[in-house]
């Protein structure tokens, strides 16, 4: 068995935490690499490495003197150090990059030190090889993850390494400078680990259970979801839920490795298994609920639209030109909606408004705000039938008006536009008529 396993700031914030990692680690023989985070919060108010080192960067730009600010994050790595017993010291390394700030060697390389020391200490503590991703991990000229370079350059290492510690987040641009993923990028380097070793499995050790079928600040203590296909998990991370960095499932998405969702503080749970396909039923007909707030329609009006051809090209055309992406559009004979992102919408509202006008006179153009989009997702729905049904007597039940919906054809999920107000109500009508009624 080859395991990959990946832990979060979380998981890593303090010498107990570390403990706890390791103690997962050894007790499996396969979880032989490690993707390490930098250290997270101890406790709510605390302040995250990776924060700390992009505040000293700045006051470093800034020509400020960053010693305190140094020193307290080399505290943070010394309390870890010495909870776990090791004799090791990173005064060298924090003298290099001490000077590495004074030079300006950028924002990326500032924050990549929290992966990298942690890298350190993990490699230490645990006895394995400790590798800097800078030389095995790269990025195009365009900022992308260069894929196949990667793939070649890491699989070759770790081919000939049995153990090792492969710091997450970072990696290196084409001209040899540090780069970063975007936060909470060591997601990404997990998955890009997990495919260079081809490993059965990666795990994601986290400070949550797995992935809850609902937000836990709308709904309390929602289940969690034992087995979610990429492709629901894609819907549902795009529509606002947020464990896993989205970037993270497309190295390994072809290959076929499933992702293990674990909670480094109760690593008995099972968490949650991300795969590709899977027989498995999802217990609740649905697999997720997630939303968004702050949407914006445009409702557009015509007589006759239906016949008219081009139309629906035409009035895409000015969110085209206008540089503004459109989330759904539903449509009647002779009306047409689009949806939009309000804050985006906001600055080119009148520009597109004009645009519409000139490219297909409509009869009537009417705006509306402060919406909120819903997605119910599961593959299971496919094979139920009356799924549409309950959402809408839920709602209805709640007393939400619905504005919108909208089935994709893969009928893995049903979008319900409802007003900015009427957001948390829906979602927890949604959750007891599904879940909670099945308890
Ligand atoms: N330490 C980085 C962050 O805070 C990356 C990560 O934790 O995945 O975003």
């Amino acid at each position: 068995m080859k395991k990959v396993v990946k832990f979060g700031g979380s998981s890593l914030a303090s010498a107990e935490q570390f403990k706890k990692a390791g103690d997962i680690i050894r007790s499996d023989e396969g979880r032989r690499y490690v993707v390490p985070s930098a250290p997270g919060k101890r406790y709510d108010a605390d302040i995250k490495v990776t924060d700390m080192l992009y505040d000293c960067y700045r006051a470093a730009a800034a020509g400020e003197s960053i010693e305190k600010k140094l020193f307290l994050i080399q505290k943070r790595y010394q309390e870890i150090i010495e909870g776990l017993s090791l004799s090791l010291t990173l005064d060298d390394e924090f003298a290099v990059i001490r000077e590495a700030f004074e030079n300006q060697a950028g924002e990326d390389y500032a924050a990549s030190r929290g992966e990298y020391l942690n890298g350190i200490v993990m490699a230490e503590y645990l006895g394995y090889e400790f590798l800097d991703s800078a030389q095995y991990i790269f990025f195009d000229k365009k900022g992308n993850l260069d894929l196949e370079r990667t793939d070649e350059c890491l699989g070759a290492k770790l081919a000939e390494v049995e153990r090792a510690v492969i710091p997450g987040f970072y990696g290196s641009s084409w001209d040899g400078k540090v780069k970063t993923f975007s936060r909470g990028g060591s997601d990404v380097t997990g998955s890009i680990v997990a495919r260079a070793v081809q490993a059965d499995i990666y795990e994601n050790w986290t400070d949550v259970s797995g992935f809850l079928v609902t937000d836990p600040r709308i709904v309390d203590n929602p289940a969690v979801i034992s087995t979610i296909t990429y492709k629901e998990l894609r819907e549902l991370s795009y529509m606002g839920a947020t464990v896993l960095h989205e970037d993270a499932i497309f190295p390994i998405r072809k290959e076929g490795i499933p992702i293990n969702i674990r909670n480094t503080n109760r690593p008995l749970d099972p968490g949650t298994m991300i795969v590709e396909s899977t027989c498995n039923k999802p217990k609740y007909t649905i697999t997720g609920i997630a939303g968004k707030k702050g949407f914006a329609s445009i409702n557009i009006e015509k007589d006759m639209m239906n016949g008219e051809i081009g139309f629906g090209r035409k009035v895409l055309e000015v969110f085209e030109e206008n540089e503004l992406s459109f989330e759904h559009m539903p449509s009647g004979i002779d009306t047409m909606t689009v949806y939009v992102h309000q804050s985006e919408f906001e600055s080119k509202e009148q520009n597109i408004i004009a645009g519409i006008h000139r490219a297909v006179n409509p009869d009537f153009i009417d705006l509306e705000s402060d919406l909120a989009l819903i997605a119910v997702v599961g593959r299971g729905m496919r094979r139920n039938r009356g799924t549409a049904a309950r959402i809408f007597a839920a709602l209805a039940h709640a007393h939400v008006n619905v504005k919108m919906i909208d089935q994709g054809s893969s009928e893995m999920n049903i979008i319900i536009g409802v007003e900015n107000r009427d957001f948390e109500t829906a979602i927890r009508a949604i959750y007891d008529i599904f879940v909670m009624s099945q308890m």
